[in-house]
Parts: C-alpha cells; sequence; structure tokens
C-alpha cells in the first residue's frame, strides 16, 4: 500500500502481519501489501476474522503471511504455518488461491477444523476484493486497462485511468 500508516495499523492490530524490520525473506515481510490502500478495510477484516478463529479456540495465532497481493483484480492472501514448509501456492485467474500444505499428518482434529477455518475466510475475503474498487472502495468489479493488467475498480476509476493509460 501507498500509505505506510496503515500498513502499520495492521502490524500494530495483529501479532501475524507485523514486519520485522530487515527481514528480506518473504515477500511480504519485504512489501508488505503489494495492492491499493481501499483494500486496508477488506484485509484488516480479514486479519480480524483470523484472529477471532484463533482466540475462539484459545490458541496463539501461529499463520505466517507470506505475501498480499493484487493479482489479476484480486486480493491474493498467501500463508503458511509455523513450523510447516512454505509449500505452494497456486493461483488461478478468476477462482481462488489453491494451497499444497504439508501433509495433515499428527495434526488434531482441532487445528485440522481451525486451518478450514482460516482457509475459508481467506477465500471469502479473496472472493469479496473482486467486488471493491482499488481505489476509492465503491463497489468494483474486473477492469481491464492494458493487456494482461487488470484491477478491480469502479466504472468512474476504470474510466479515469483507462484515459490516462
Ligand atoms: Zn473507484
Amino acid at each position: 500500500m501507498k500509505n505506510k500508516a496503515l500498513e502499520a495499523v495492521l502490524g500494530d492490530g495483529f501479532t501475524f502481519m507485523k514486519r520485522r524490520l530487515g527481514d528480506r525473506t518473504l515477500p511480504y515481510q519485504h512489501w508488505g501489501c503489494e495492492c491499493g490502500d481501499e483494500w486496508f478495510e477488506l484485509i484488516n477484516s480479514l486479519c480480524g476474522e483470523l484472529e477471532s478463529a484463533y482466540k475462539q479456540r484459545s490458541l496463539t495465532p501461529d499463520i505466517r503471511v507470506l505475501q498480499v497481493k493484487q493479482k489479476f483484480g484480486r486480493l491474493r492472501f498467501y500463508y503458511t504455518f509455523e513450523g510447516e514448509k512454505d509449500g505452494l501456492v497456486i493461483d488461478f485467474l478468476g477462482s481462488g488461491t489453491l494451497r499444497i500444505g504439508s501433509a495433515d499428518d499428527g495434526i488434531s482434529e482441532d487445528i485440522k477444523n481451525l486451518r478450514s477455518e482460516i482457509k475459508s475466510i481467506v477465500s471469502k475475503y479473496e472472493e469479496k476484493s473482486a467486488t471493491v474498487c482499488e481505489l476509492c472502495g465503491e463497489d468494483g468489479s474486473l477492469c481491464r486497462l492494458q493487456k494482461n493488467y487488470y484491477k478491480t475498480l469502479c466504472e468512474r476509476c476504470c474510466n479515469e485511468l483507462a484515459k490516462k493509460s
């Protein structure tokens, strides 16, 4: 995001969004949220729901945020868990993110449920991002600005940006 103060709010609000200075190992640590400022509310609510999923179970969040970005006009929120390999994440145009994590061996039912809840929270917000303009926060939809360059925008922002590009 352009507005670093907004990113700081995320880092102060959620332990798993806290960026460690000088850590360049993960895209999120390096770049923060690679999307427009207007998705702040969306990401903030997403993180809030993740946190309550842990709180309900009296667990400390063990989610590791790998990358938060805009791709094909949609929010992508890539994550893994502490102690897990970073795994593979595959993106498809127009659908959510497919995570190929480690096997569920040795994970309790409780954690399995938690992880599937996390997965649906993340997909819910990834879906939602396709309906929120990245520039002004109004209702938006996928807008093609140039070849292979998409953003989720409202009609007004789409027209304005199309004029500029
Ligand atoms: Zn707009």
